[in-house]
């Protein structure tokens, strides 16, 4: 199935230059949305996790249903004061400032082995930071999963090295 083709490209989104992939398409088409997570589970079956690990707010949608497939717990890494209980943080730079991510303390027993899920790695920063805070929280990250890669962008360079999953790279 051409995932490519169900997800739409916003020109100039959130500013002037920058071409969005917007998955909200991939979404809202049934086949085309079992087919990813199914793809992404086949392409993980071998690193054979103890969880899931997603980043907020799309990160939610993917790793949640790879989750399910795959027959593991899902563990929300969110955005600043989300999480209401005893929490590690990241910070982490921006093309402008600084950002932070949260992982719940007891997320999972040390040593669980946890693959990351995000829709989308552009430079590598968020994911680059969400492997540090897997690991601060004593999970051991197995690989990374992404719908899409912005491949000219290298973002892989900030992945400690554990495979790397793509559906599609632009
Ligand atoms: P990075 O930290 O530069 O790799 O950016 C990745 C993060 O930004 C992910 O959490 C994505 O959800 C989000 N992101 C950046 N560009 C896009 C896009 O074109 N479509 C959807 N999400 C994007």
């Amino acid at each position: 199935m051409d995932i490519k083709a169900l997800i739409r490209e916003v020109p100039d989104f959130p500013k002037p230059g920058i071409s969005f992939k917007d998955i909200t398409t991939l979404l809202g088409n049934a086949e085309g949305l079992q087919y990813a997570i199914a793809t992404l589970a086949d392409h993980c079956a071998d690193l054979a996790p103890d969880y899931v690990a997603g980043m907020e707010s799309r990160g939610f949608i993917f790793g949640t249903a790879l989750a399910c497939k795959m027959g593991v717990g899902f563990v929300p890494i969110r955005k600043l004061g989300k999480l209401p209980a005893a929490v590690h943080t990241i910070e982490y730079d921006l093309e402008y400032g600084t950002d932070k991510l949260e992982i719940h303390q007891d997320a999972y027993p040390a040593g669980s082995k946890v693959l990351m899920v995000d829709d989308l790695i552009a430079t590598g920063g968020t994911a680059g930071a969400a492997a540090k805070l897997i690991q601060q929280a004593g999970g051991t990250l197995v690989g990374c999963a992404f719908v899409i890669e912005l491949k000219d962008l290298n973002g892989r360079q900030h992945l400690p090295n554990v495979p790397v999953i793509a559906l599609v790279q632009y």
